[in-house]
C-alpha cells in the first residue's frame, strides 16, 4: 500500500530511460526510503466501539499492524482485534484507562515487547461526553471530560514522541471535534476539551517537527456512534438541518481520513493542520 501509493508520485524524469524492472525497482527503494514510519504499527486508542473501531479496521485493511486499545470492552475489543488479525496482520487488545498516566505507560510498555518494530502511529480517539448546562455542570463532569479527552491525548502522546523521536519517526492524529472550533451549548467541558486539542497538536508538531514526527488533527461532525445515539432524535434532526451535506457522517469516513493520515506517504510533508470530515458543518449556513 505505502510503496504502492509512492510509486505514483515518483514517475517523473528521474526515471525515464529506464527499464520497466529497473524503473520499478528503483521506485520501490526511493518510495521506502521515503515514507516517515516503516513497518507501520499503529495504536488506536478507544477502538472497541464506534470510530475508534473503524479506524483500527481501516488500518488493518491497509496493511499495518495495530493496537487495540479499550478502558471496560474487553470482548468488544478483543472482537476488533481478532477480526483485525483474520486481515493477515498482528493486532491486540489492551487495557488501559487513557486518562491515567501509569495505565498508559504500562500500556506502552507491553507494545513494546509483544511488537518487533516500534510503534510509527498513534490515533488518540479515546473520549467521552457528560453534557449539560453550564450553570448545572458538575465539577466532576467538567474534569471527567477534560482528563479523558485533553489529558488523555497529552499522556499517549508524550509515551508516543518518547520513541518516536528516538527513531526520528512517527505521526500522532489527534481526535478533536467541530465542537471545538464552533463551540455547542450543553458542551462547555467537551468544547474546552476538543479546542485544547487542537492547540496542543500545534505546539507539539513545533515541538516534534525537527526530529520527522507529524502532529495533526481530525474534527469530526455529527457522526453515527453510540456517542451520538445518546442525543434526542428531535435535536438530531435540527442538527441534520445544519450540515450541508444533510445526513450524519459514517466513522469509515472519519477512518478513511485518519489511516490516510497515518500511513499515506504523500502526509510526510503535512504537520501542525486539522482536518475536517463534517459534511460541511464548520463551515456555517
Ligand atoms: P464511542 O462510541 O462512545 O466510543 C468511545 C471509545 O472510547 C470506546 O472504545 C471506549 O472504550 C473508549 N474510551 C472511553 N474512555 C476511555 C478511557 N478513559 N480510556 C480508554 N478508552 C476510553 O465514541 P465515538 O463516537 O466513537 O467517538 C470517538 C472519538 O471521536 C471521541 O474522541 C469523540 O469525542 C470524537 N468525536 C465523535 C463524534 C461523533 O459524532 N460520534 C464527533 C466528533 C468527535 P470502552 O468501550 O472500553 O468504554
Amino acid at each position: 500500500m505505502l510503496a504502492a501509493s509512492s510509486a505514483e508520485a515518483f514517475t517523473g524524469s528521474a526515471f525515464t530511460g529506464v527499464t520497466p524492472k529497473l524503473r520499478n525497482t528503483a521506485i520501490a527503494t526511493r518510495a521506502a526510503k521515503s515514507h516517515g514510519p516503516d513497518m507501520s504499527l499503529v495504536l488506536v486508542t478507544g477502538a472497541s466501539r464506534g470510530i475508534g473501531k473503524a479506524i483500527a479496521l481501516e488500518l488493518g485493511k491497509r496493511g499495518a499492524n495495530v493496537v487495540v486499545n479499550y478502558a471496560g470492552s474487553k470482548d468488544a475489543a478483543e472482537a476488533v482485534a481478532k477480526e483485525i488479525e483474520g486481515m493477515g496482520v498482528k493486532a491486540m487488545a489492551i487495557q488501559a484507562d487513557t486518562s491515567k498516566q501509569d495505565e498508559v505507560i504500562a500500556m506502552y510498555k507491553t507494545i513494546d515487547s509483544s511488537f518487533d518494530e516500534p510503534i510509527s502511529a498513534v490515533i488518540n480517539n479515546a473520549g467521552i461526553t457528560r453534557d449539560t448546562l453550564v450553570l448545572r455542570m458538575k465539577y466532576d463532569d467538567w474534569k471527567a471530560v477534560i482528563d479523558v479527552n485533553l489529558a488523555g491525548v497529552f499522556l499517549c502522546s508524550q509515551e508516543a514522541a518518547k520513541r518516536m523521536l528516538k527513531k526520528k519517526a512517527g505521526r500522532i492524529i489527534n481526535i478533536s471535534s467541530v465542537v471545538g472550533q464552533i463551540g455547542n451549548p450543553g458542551q462547555a467541558n467537551y468544547a474546552a476539551a476538543k479546542g485544547g486539542v487542537l492547540g496542543m497538536t500545534k505546539a507539539m508538531a513545533k515541538e516534534f517537527a525537527t526530529r520527522g514526527v507529524t502532529v495533526n488533527s481530525v474534527c469530526p461532525g455529527f457522526i453515527e456512534s453510540d456517542m451520538t445515539a445518546e442525543l434526542n432524535a428531535e435535536y438530531m434532526e435540527e442538527v441534520k438541518k445544519m450540515i450541508p451535506l444533510g445526513r450524519l457522517g459514517y466513522a469509515s469516513e472519519v477512518a478513511g481520513m485518519c489511516a490516510f493520515l497515518a500511513l499515506d506517504p504523500a502526509c510526510n510533508y503535512v504537520t501542525g493542520h486539522s482536518f475536517n470530515v463534517d459534511g460541511g458543518i464548520a463551515i456555517g449556513q
